[in-house]
Formats: C-alpha cells, sequence, structure tokens
C-alpha cells in the first residue's frame, strides 16, 4: 500500500492523502490550497491521478482547506462517495456553495479589472459545481465501523476541533492509519475533548502549533477587558471570526460575560450569513457539544443577527461602542472587509483576531503589525489596537499534542507531521522524538511513502 501527500505537507492548508493499493484509491480530505498565491496556483493544478480513478472520499470536517476541492473533482469525473459525518455533512451544505459563489465573484473581479493572465478568468469552480458534489455526500455516524470501499474500513472519533470534526481511522489489509484531522483543545467549553489516539500503525498528526503554546490567561478574562477598554473610550470591538467553530466559541463566551455583567451592556451583532446558518446547523446538532439545550439556545441567542447588506454598512455608522462578529476568519473576504476598511483608521477601535492567521493572509499582516491593509483596491490606514487572542484557537498547541500521544498506549510505526508550516511543523517532530522517541518526520509535497 501507498500513501502519497498531495497537500497539507509543508504548509497548513490543502489537505488531500492518497491511499492506494493495487486495486483501490481512497482519498482522505479533498481540500483548498488557501493563503500565499504559490499555495493557491496549486489548486489549479491537474490533480495527479484522474479523479474517475479515485474509489472513494473520507472527509474529517468542513472546513475548505479539508474539503474545498471536492467540487473541482466531481466536476472532473470522481463518481464515488464521499463520507463525512452528519454535522460535517450539514456545514458543507453551506460551505461549499458560498465557496463556489465567491470564485465566480473572484474570476469576475478579475476580468472587470483584467487582472488575470487568462482571457477570460474562469473560477476554480462554480455555485452549481458545489451544489453537484453535495449530492455525493454520505454522512457516516461516529464510533461505528463503515466500510469505504472494498477492503478499506474506517471509523470516526471525535477530533473536538469544531461540531462534527472527526479523526479517522483507515484500516486497509490489516495496517491502521490514524489521520488527526485538525486536533482541538483539550478543555473547550463546547466541545468534547479529542478521542483518546486510536491503535495506529501509521499516524499523520497535525502540527498547526507544532511551535507554540497557548498563553495561560482565560480567554474569557481577555475578552472582557478587551471590550471594556474599547467601550471606555468610545471604540467599537471587530472580530474576524470563522464562520465555523470560532463564531459559536465566541457567541458562548459573549453571552456568558454579559449574563455575569463582566462586559458593558452594549450591542453585539453577529455579521455573516453563513456564520448565522452555520450557528443553526449547530443548534441542530446537540450530540456533537457538551452544551445543555438551555446553553445552547442562549448561545444563538448572544448576538443580534444581521441580514442584508444596508443593515451591516449601517452598523458601520453607528456612533456608540459595539461589537461585531464578521467573517472571514483571516480577513480574506466576507462582509468584515467593510467592516476593516470603515473602522480600522480610527485608534479607539479594536481589531480581535481569534484563531490561526495564513501566511499571505490580511489577518496574518495584521498579526504582524501591519499599519496599513490593502481592501477593495485601497490602502486603509490602521490605527485601531489589533489584539490576538491565541486562548480562541481551535487548535491543541505542542503541549497538548504531546499530552496525547504520550497516553498512546502504543508508539505508531512512523509519524507523519503535517498541516504545519514548515517550522512548525520541524519543532513539533523534534520534541516528539526527544520527549517520546517515536520515528517521525515531516514530508514532503507530492511524496509518496509504502506503508505496510
Ligand atoms: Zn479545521
Amino acid at each position: 500500500m501507498q500513501l502519497t501527500f498531495l497537500g497539507a505537507a509543508g504548509t497548513v492548508t490543502g489537505s488531500r492523502f492518497l491511499i492506494s493499493t493495487p486495486s483501490r484509491r481512497v482519498l482522505v480530505d479533498c481540500g483548498l490550497f488557501q493563503g500565499l498565491k504559490q499555495l493557491r496556483l496549486r489548486n489549479r493544478e491537474p490533480f495527479p491521478v484522474a479523479p474517475a480513478e479515485i474509489d472513494a472520499i473520507i472527509l474529517t470536517h468542513a472546513h475548505l482547506d479539508h474539503t474545498g476541492y471536492l467540487p473541482v473533482l466531481v466536476r472532473d469525473g470522481f463518481q464515488g462517495p464521499v463520507y463525512c459525518t452528519p454535522t460535517t455533512h450539514d456545514f458543507c451544505g453551506i460551505l461549499l456553495p458560498d465557496s463556489g459563489h465567491l470564485q465566480e465573484e473572484e474570476a469576475a473581479f478579475a476580468n472587470r479589472h483584467g487582472f488575470s493572465k487568462h482571457r477570460p478568468a474562469l473560477p476554480l469552480y462554480t455555485r452549481a459545481d458545489a451544489e453537484r458534489a453535495l449530492r455525493v455526500l454520505r454522512p457516516a455516524a461516529f464510533h461505528e465501523e463503515h466500510q469505504a470501499t472494498d477492503g478499506v474500513r474506517f471509523r470516526y472519533d471525535y477530533a473536538g476541533h469544531i461540531p462534527g470534526a472527526a479523526l479517522v481511522t483507515v484500516e486497509v489489509g490489516g495496517v491502521r492509519i490514524v489521520f488527526s484531522g485538525d486536533l482541538g483543545r483539550m478543555d473547550d467549553p463546547l466541545l468534547p475533548a479529542p478521542a483518546p489516539l486510536p491503535a495506529a500503525d501509521y499516524l499523520l498528526l497535525e502540527s498547526t502549533y507544532g511551535d507554540r503554546r497557548h498563553p495561560p490567561g482565560d480567554p474569557l478574562e481577555d475578552l472582557a477587558s478587551v471590550i471594556g477598554r474599547t467601550a471606555r473610550r468610545g471604540g467599537t470591538v471587530i472580530i474576524p471570526a470563522f464562520a465555523i467553530g470560532r463564531t459559536q466559541l465566541l457567541l458562548y463566551y459573549l453571552h456568558r460575560l454579559k449574563a455575569e455583567r463582566r462586559i458593558p451592556n452594549i450591542p453585539i451583532f453577529l455579521d455573516s450569513p453563513m456564520a448565522s446558518e452555520a450557528t443553526r446547523v449547530f443548534s441542530r446538532r446537540p450530540d456533537d457539544l457538551k452544551l445543555d439545550d438551555a446553553e445552547v439556545a442562549a448561545v444563538c441567542k448572544a448576538a443580534e443577527v444581521v441580514d442584508s447588506v444596508e443593515e451591516s454598512k449601517a452598523i458601520d455608522r453607528m456612533t456608540y461602542p459595539r461589537v461585531i462578529v464578521s467573517a472571514s476568519g483571516m480577513a480574506t473576504g466576507g462582509r468584515v472587509l467593510h467592516h476593516l476598511a470603515a473602522l480600522a483608521p480610527d485608534p479607539r477601535n479594536t481589531i480581535m483576531l481569534s484563531g490561526f492567521q495564513a501566511p499571505g493572509t490580511r489577518g496574518a499582516q495584521l498579526r504582524d503589525g501591519a499599519r496599513s491593509l490593502k481592501i477593495h483596491g485601497r490602502y486603509i490606514q490602521v490605527n485601531a489596537e489589533v489584539v490576538v487572542s491565541d486562548g480562541l484557537s481551535a487548535h491543541a498547541d505542542y503541549d497538548e499534542i504531546l499530552g496525547w500521544l504520550d497516553a498512546a498506549e502504543q508508539a505508531p510505526r512512523e509519524t507523519f507531521l503535517v498541516h504545519g508550516e514548515q517550522v512548525a511543523a520541524d519543532a513539533l517532530r523534534l520534541r516528539i522524538q526527544d520527549r517520546l522517541g517515536w520515528r517521525c518526520r515531516v514530508p514532503e509535497y507530492r511524496e509518496t511513502v509504502s506503508l505496510g
């Protein structure tokens, strides 16, 4: 059996791993490359295997860097089933059509302004392609054995990263490969902790925060102090948030801070149609959560939902303090852009970054101290305070990962570090070798290894 790293090797995004036997091919994850342009261009390369020759796809969770390439493979001839957990199925129904819509908008924008070398610029895929891809999704429950195709079995266990996120154990000819997907925090207030590492011959382990430890502070306290000081100076807190996962965690914290009167009674807006829809999915799937029904209802009511674009723009003209939670989480698109364009120049305001910021994104520029940002073709001054809250991260840090590995009953024969930038992945490799003595390494993009 062979395993080929078709993405998320030496970088966080583009999760795609191909398992090949003499008669079968199964792809685990089918993600988009995001961030730097040289990575995004990989989305345009021909897929190394004819999509029609892939028998099945198994998804770990709904984020686009794990699912967003699916519409291309389905359009180009993939005909097999795509397995995912029931919650991932529902989230894909929101994320994939939106991604197709954004691709179409980008291509139209490039054509209007003559940006593209290709004339006309074509979208990577369309909304219609994404909707067709949804039809091949097959929900598969957690904690049960499933058959992906002849001779390939798999099982989903909680990964604790976002609702529905799974770590996957794939068994082929008696060899077990565990894919961690994105691994969540051990003490997330909404999600159960990641399941113990299943017995594995080989492990593909995420390393997004392989070189970092989350600060020990209390994210509730951090959020309260940011909102408090911003409101005192008459400013607004803008929180770019991932529609799925981070938004609901933020709403939970905001609900608690308001209920406990730890923040002033100012309006809180949720301004992202996708995040609002994701919050509805979240409320319909309580099985994946640690919260009781009353808490889920409170989370859904923590913010005023903004529907139309006119309402969204009107928020920027208000003159009193407020909190705006808006997507996208790395400020690469979505309504958060016009809030940033309108509010970043005012030093009374605060921009709070709430999760991983991929290199090349506006979020990463802000995190690194940029004092101007290009938005909609114009440079915007950044005079607002910028706060990075790593405590709100959806990824385990290296201490949590090492603790998770340390509790395993047996060491895998080999561990491959994926979903991390080079420096983070290599830092985690050293720590695992030093502390646990496990054999591990960072694979190369498009590298093939023999397993078994
Ligand atoms: Zn993720």
